[in-house]
């Protein structure tokens, strides 16, 4: 069966077209501009990339477009729409209301209406993805994948914020936690590749990309992640700041005369390595680049970041009494040898050995801690639509 994987955002729309019995995308691309023009991106496997300025002034014709491209009779990669068996979306937020993907109905989607308050930014943009493509494909089935289901299982006690309880009871604050697709299917792949079951393991998956997470997974199930009721709790990140002191917020907010919203914007656009580089740049090659011509703050963004992954990583190995694996994903985590050896090098207490040829390959699975290495390190390149067509392809079967 074909699954149509949709990731949409409130400009933009992210889509595959894999076919589940191959798992290989058939085509993949991007709408972007959204209600602004509209520039489609379509890129078929083994094919050319195209780019067309195509006007998009709402979700239901870059959904239409997309299907169009899909369809083209020269360079398309399937006939008809009839070759669409599902569509699978990515739903931000699940609230306490999802642990478990969900085909989507009228009473699931008023469900994740419930949950927009908790990720106003995001879980509207999905169910306006969702709602185009009920239009462009009537009767096709949909699934809801959820970036906080996973974490679900997390304990009371990781999940509970040492706030006045009531505001838990009122409007459901606490640590969801998310990237939980990928969690899930690093933890898996990661059981699967070292040849071990994952109802035996205690694995800690590094997250790390523009914005980066770590989680405990023991027997399977999460039992504990870095983020919070929202991303920005954590892990130092591209230019989110992580966890930090709330009191700084009065603080600065007297300080420098800055409202709630500008906070937020700062700890979410201006922070993480971004901001304490002096504002070099969020993406880890400009920062190793400048950090080896000498700059100062490029280097501290470095050396924090690994620090905090690595204070992580320590307490998760605290968290599960134990850990078997570590594995690394997202950008940085696939492609950064020199951030993650920076990263395992603070973790040598726990008996880890890093085999620094290993560490140097890319794109693939990969163990790249040495044969006696008290923990197995791997890195896993995370495939969150893969995930999320997998998810899709066992609720409509
Ligand atoms: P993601 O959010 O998973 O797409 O990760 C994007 C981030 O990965 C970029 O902002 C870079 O910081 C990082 N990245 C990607 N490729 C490399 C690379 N070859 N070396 C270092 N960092 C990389």
């Amino acid at each position: 069966m074909n699954i149509l994987v949709i990731n949409c955002g409130s400009s933009s729309l992210k889509y595959q077209l894999i076919d589940s019995e191959t798992e290989k995308a058939l085509a993949k691309g991007l709408c972007e501009r959204i209600g602004i023009d509209g520039r489609l991106t379509y890129s078929p496997a083994g094919g050319e990339k195209e780019v067309t300025d195509a006007p998009m002034p709402t979700h239901t014709e870059a959904i239409q477009l997309v299907l169009d491209a899909l369809t083209n009779e020269k360079t398309g990669v399937i006939k008809s729409l009839d070759e669409v068996g599902a569509v699978g979306h990515r739903v931000v937020h699940g609230g306490e209301k999802f642990a478990s993907s969900s085909l989507i109905t009228d009473e699931m989607l008023a469900a994740v209406e419930e949950c927009n308050d908790l990720a106003p930014l995001h879980n509207p943009a999905n169910l306006i993805g969702i709602d185009a493509c009920k239009k462009c494909m009537p009767g096709v089935p949909m699934v809801g994948v959820f970036d906080t289901a996973f974490h679900q299982t997390m304990p009371k006690e990781a999940y509970m914020y040492a706030l006045p309880y009531e505001y838990y009871e009122k409007y459901k604050v606490r640590r969801y936690g998310f990237h939980g697709t990928s969690h899930s299917f690093v933890s898996k792949r990661t059981a699967e590749f070292l040849g071990k079951d994952i109802k035996d393991m205690k694995i800690i998956v590094c997250h790390l990309g523009n914005g980066s997470s770590i989680s405990a997974v023991k027997n399977g199930e999460s039992i504990d992640t870095s983020m919070g009721l929202t991303p920005l709790e954590g892990v130092i990140m591209g230019t989110r700041s992580g966890d930090i002191d709330p009191a700084i917020l009065e603080f600065l907010a007297k300080k420098e005369d800055m409202s709630i919203a500008d906070l937020n914007n700062m700890l979410n656009k201006k922070s993480g390595v971004y901001g304490l580089s002096g504002g070099v740049s969020s993406d880890f090659r400009d920062l190793g680049e400048a950090a080896a011509a000498g700059n100062d703050k490029a280097q501290l963004a470095l050396d924090a970041f690994a620090y905090r992954v690595a204070k992580y990583v320590g307490a998760y190995a605290a968290a599960m009494n134990g850990v078997d694996a570590i594995a690394f994903t997202a950008g940085v985590g696939e492609n950064d040898a020199d951030t993650r050896k920076a990263i395992l090098s603070r973790l040598t207490f726990l008996g880890l050995e890093l085999d620094e040829e290993a560490n140097k390959k890319r794109g693939e699975d990969n163990i790249i801690s040495t044969p006696d290495s008290k923990v197995t390190v791997c890195v896993i390149p995370t495939n969150e639509e893969l995930a999320i067509a997998r998810e899709t392809l066992a609720l409509v079967k």
